[in-house]
Formats: C-alpha cells, sequence, structure tokens
C-alpha cells in the first residue's frame, strides 16, 4: 500500500478530538444526529429510537466532527488545481459531496469543513485525513490529474494535491 510507513507514523499522532472518554455510553451530538454506542459514532436513528423507547439515558454531546467543523481544525486538506476547474466547476463539486456522503455512511466523523472554490482553485478541508486521501484519489482517477499526498511529520494532517 503507498504510504503505510508514513501512515503508521501518523497513527500514532493523536487526535485531540478523538478521546472517547470524553463520552458517556450513549451519547446523542445534538447537532448532526449521530450516536456514540460500543465506543464508537454510528449514524443510527433505529437504535436512538430503540434506547427512547426503553428509557435509557442519552447524553447529550456534540460529536468530534462537529466540534471540528465548529472550531474549523481540519485534518485533511485538498487542494485542486488546473485549467479544468473553470471547465468541469460543476462535475467537481458534485463528485466532491457525493463521495463524502458515501464516506458518511461507513463513518459518520468523515466530513467536509469547508469548500473554498475559484477558477483557480478548490480547496476542500476534512474532519479526517482519510476522507481527504479518499476525495483526493477520487478525483484525480475520474478527471485523470496527478496526486500529490504530503503527510505532516509533527501534527496529523495530510495534504493533497491534484493538477494536471
Ligand atoms: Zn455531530
Amino acid at each position: 500500500m503507498e504510504g503505510r510507513d508514513k501512515r503508521a507514523y501518523i497513527t500514532k499522532v493523536r487526535d485531540p478530538y478523538m478521546d472517547k472518554k470524553l463520552y458517556k455510553d450513549p451519547t446523542l451530538c445534538p447537532k448532526c444526529g449521530i450516536i456514540f454506542h460500543e465506543k464508537r459514532w454510528q449514524n443510527a436513528p433505529e437504535l436512538i429510537k430503540e434506547f427512547q423507547e426503553k428509557g435509557k439515558e442519552i447524553h447529550k454531546k456534540e460529536c468530534p466532527a462537529c466540534r471540528k467543523i465548529r472550531d474549523k481544525y481540519p485534518l485533511g486538506i485538498v487542494e485542486i488545481r488546473g485549467n479544468f476547474i473553470r471547465e468541469k466547476n460543476k462535475e467537481i463539486h458534485s463528485r466532491i459531496k457525493h463521495i463524502a456522503a458515501e464516506e458518511f455512511i461507513h463513518n459518520p466523523l468523515e466530513r467536509i469543513i469547508s469548500v473554498d472554490n475559484s477558477d483557480e482553485r478548490i480547496i476542500i478541508e476534512t474532519t479526517t485525513e482519510h476522507l481527504a486521501e479518499k476525495i483526493g484519489k477520487k478525483i484525480a482517477k475520474t478527471f485523470h490529474k496527478s496526486i500529490k499526498i504530503s503527510f505532516s511529520d509533527s501534527e496529523k494532517l495530510v495534504r493533497v494535491y491534484i493538477s494536471d
């Protein structure tokens, strides 16, 4: 797998928002509606309903993704440059949205924090390194562009560059 060694290193760098001790089981995020249960965050409305029906106490606290979005704390940044941006702008954005929606199903903590668009470049900030890599790889493949992934040694942040 490409970038494996570095990734092994990167997983040692702590995501300060992912401290599981911060959350009691179960905790509902009042902002986005996902629930923390059995040590993971899930998009599971049926589980919430089940807890409510059983009269189980559900704690309320913002999830790590919503906190990162509020604090503008990205762990991934995708930078897309090239002439195709002007030409395929709509297509690129709908592709990005689609990728994010797909990833959300697998891990609801994978979110887009912001998308900055101009004629020269698109910059996407994400709550996880994984989502940035995923968006970068899929955009590069779809539009036949080159990709460069750069990991930071000191912080848990990945930068993905897409260009002609
Ligand atoms: Zn949330």
